[in-house]
């Protein structure tokens, strides 16, 4: 290979890396302020949103309103050991799970007040 041609090729490979580098690993922005990693090659497997790993076979089921208004779930991917099972057919994402754990905890609290004493 002559130096001009492995120049050449050179800068090929430097302009494909580069434009790689531009496209990004596949995020996409969504309205709601998720953030979705989409597979190139159109493999249908959704990446864990707690450990990256691909191969989430749950959805987190916390309710929650979007931006739209409507209700719906926080659909986070989560894989077999990152889901959190709250009952048959239900599951949270890790931080919706602690959310959850945290609210009953203040629930429980509020209520048991009046034990003033007067004199
Ligand atoms: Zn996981
Ligand atoms: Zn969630």
């Amino acid at each position: 290979m002559s130096p001009d041609e492995k120049r050449a090729a050179e800068k090929r490979a430097g302009e494909l890396l580069d434009q790689a580098e531009r496209l990004g690993p596949g995020t996409h922005r969504l309205s709601d302020g998720t953030t979705a990693i989409v597979c190139g090659r159109g493999a249908r497997t959704l990446r864990c949103s707690g450990c990256g790993q691909p191969g989430a076979g749950k959805l987190c089921d916390y309710p929650v309103v979007r931006m739209n208004g409507n209700a719906g779930t926080c659909d986070r991917p989560l894989c077999e050991r990152c889901a959190i099972s709250i009952g048959p057919g239900r599951d949270f994402c890790p931080p919706h799970h602690r959310y959850e754990q945290k609210r009953s905890g203040a629930v429980r609290d509020a209520g048991s007040h009046g034990g003033q004493s007067g004199s």
